[in-house]
Formats: structure tokens, C-alpha cells, sequence
């Protein structure tokens, strides 16, 4: 099942890596795949994961990586802030996205069978608790996220040089699209639940309704990416 996950996401990430990488090839050292777009003017790259320093060649269409030093003054943060800003939304967004999918049931299912909640103490009670539980988990995984965003570009600027990764950059887009999604989900929330409950009467009622579900789903997946990319970066395969 995670395997297959894996396997989606790495499709996934192939449909941007294709166009921002352009050519790639291997770090001889490591193994981590990096673009050709990523070496300076005279050819030259270190690699973000392992540190060495390559030099890269093309005979005959095929890359020919070799390494010339270590760069042994990389810069070692002392509290790696980034890998444990991480966790907040990686870790509370599965609960909103849980939330979102729940109150949504409940809501179709009422209106499916003509119930009104208001009606029934304990589950107007428990929609209420639910909607807020929902909402803030969303919204400290949203906002947290632009703290990851910031010390991950932290992190970019001192650990790696500034230098320009493609994977850095695939990052930097990644989060942009997640930032935006998290924002939107937000409003949406707002919009879409009284009570936690959604009212599904009309059809923009029903649209936002399945807006909101599908890009809970995509914000998740982007997230998952995310996490995915910056594994490789920092672990390899
Ligand atoms: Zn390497």
C-alpha cells in the first residue's frame, strides 16, 4: 500500500522534475539525482546531499561526473529548525483533512435524509466541536507550513549556498502550490460549514462542497510530495 503510494508520488513528481530538470545524472558518490542545470559556469557543482564537488562532462550525450573535492566547510546548523518545522503540518494536516471528510459526511448524510442536526443535542454538539477541532488544525497546519517554507529557504541560503538546485527549486514551487491550496481551504471552510454542518440546499453550496474535498485531497498530496522530496534530498534513496 505505502509502496504503491511511494510509486504515485514519485509519478508525481516526475511530471514537474521532467521540465525543470531538463538533463539529469547521477552523483557518483551518493547517488542523488541531480540536474545539469545545476553545475556554474565552468561545469562545476557540489552535491547538496554528500558535499562533494564534481566536475561534469558529456561524451557522446552521456554524463560524465567526476569528483574533484569535498566540501568539508558546510555549514552544520545547530538546531536543524526545518526538519522539525516539518512535522507540524505534515503532522496535523491528515487530522483536518480527516475532519473535513467527516463533517461533509455527516452534512450529505442529513440532507440524504431530511434530518436536522439542530434537532439532535449531542450530534449538533459534536459537529460544533468537530468543526472547530477541524478548523484549527487546518489552519495551525497552513500557517505552520509558511514557517517550514521560511526555514527551509533558511536552510537553502546557509547550509547549500544559496546555489540553485533544481530540487530546491521543485521545493520552492511545491510549497507555493501547497500555501496557496492551504489558504484556499481555509476560506473555504469558512464558507462552506454553520455548526459544522454544510447546507448542500444549492448547487454553489454542493460545488464548494466538492471543492473543498477534492482540494483537501490534492493539499495532501502535494504535502506528501513535499515530505517525499525533501527526504531524498536530505536521506537519498
Ligand atoms: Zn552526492
Amino acid at each position: 500500500m505505502i509502496s504503491d503510494m511511494m510509486k504515485l508520488v514519485d509519478r508525481f513528481v516526475d511530471i514537474f522534475k521532467k521540465p525543470l530538470y531538463g538533463k539529469t545524472f547521477f552523483c557518483p558518490v551518493c547517488h542523488l539525482e541531480l540536474s545539469f542545470h545545476d553545475t556554474d559556469e565552468n561545469d562545476n557543482l557540489v552535491c547538496p546531499l554528500c558535499g562533494v564537488v564534481i566536475e561534469l562532462h558529456e561524451t557522446y550525450g552521456h554524463p560524465i561526473p567526476i569528483v574533484n573535492d569535498v566540501e568539508i566547510n558546510r555549514v552544520q546548523p545547530k538546531m536543524r529548525m526545518h526538519p522539525l518545522a516539518t512535522h507540524l503540518p505534515i503532522g496535523l494536516f491528515p487530522f483536518a483533512l480527516l475532519g473535513g471528510f467527516l463533517l461533509l459526511f455527516i452534512s450529505a448524510y442529513c440532507k440524504a435524509r431530511g434530518l436536522i442536526v439542530s434537532d439532535y443535542e449531542f450530534w449538533s454538539n459534536a459537529s460544533i466541536i468537530l468543526d472547530k477541532a477541524t478548523s484549527l488544525f487546518l489552519f495551525v497546519a497552513v500557517a505552520s507550513s509558511s514557517l517550514t517554507f521560511f526555514t527551509g529557504f533558511m536552510d537553502w541560503k546557509k547550509r547549500y549556498g544559496g546555489r540553485p538546485y533544481r530540487i530546491i527549486t521543485l521545493k520552492i514551487i511545491l510549497s507555493g502550490i501547497f500555501l496557496a491550496l492551504g489558504v484556499l481551504l481555509v476560506l473555504l471552510h469558512i464558507s462552506i460549514f454553520t455548526a459544522g454542518i454544510a447546507a448542500l440546499s444549492n448547487i454553489f453550496s454542493i460545488f464548494g462542497a466538492i471543492l473543498y474535498l477534492f482540494l483537501l485531497a490534492a493539499a495532501m498530496f502535494i504535502l506528501a510530495t513535499l515530505g517525499h522530496v525533501g527526504g531524498y534530498l536530505v536521506h537519498g534513496k
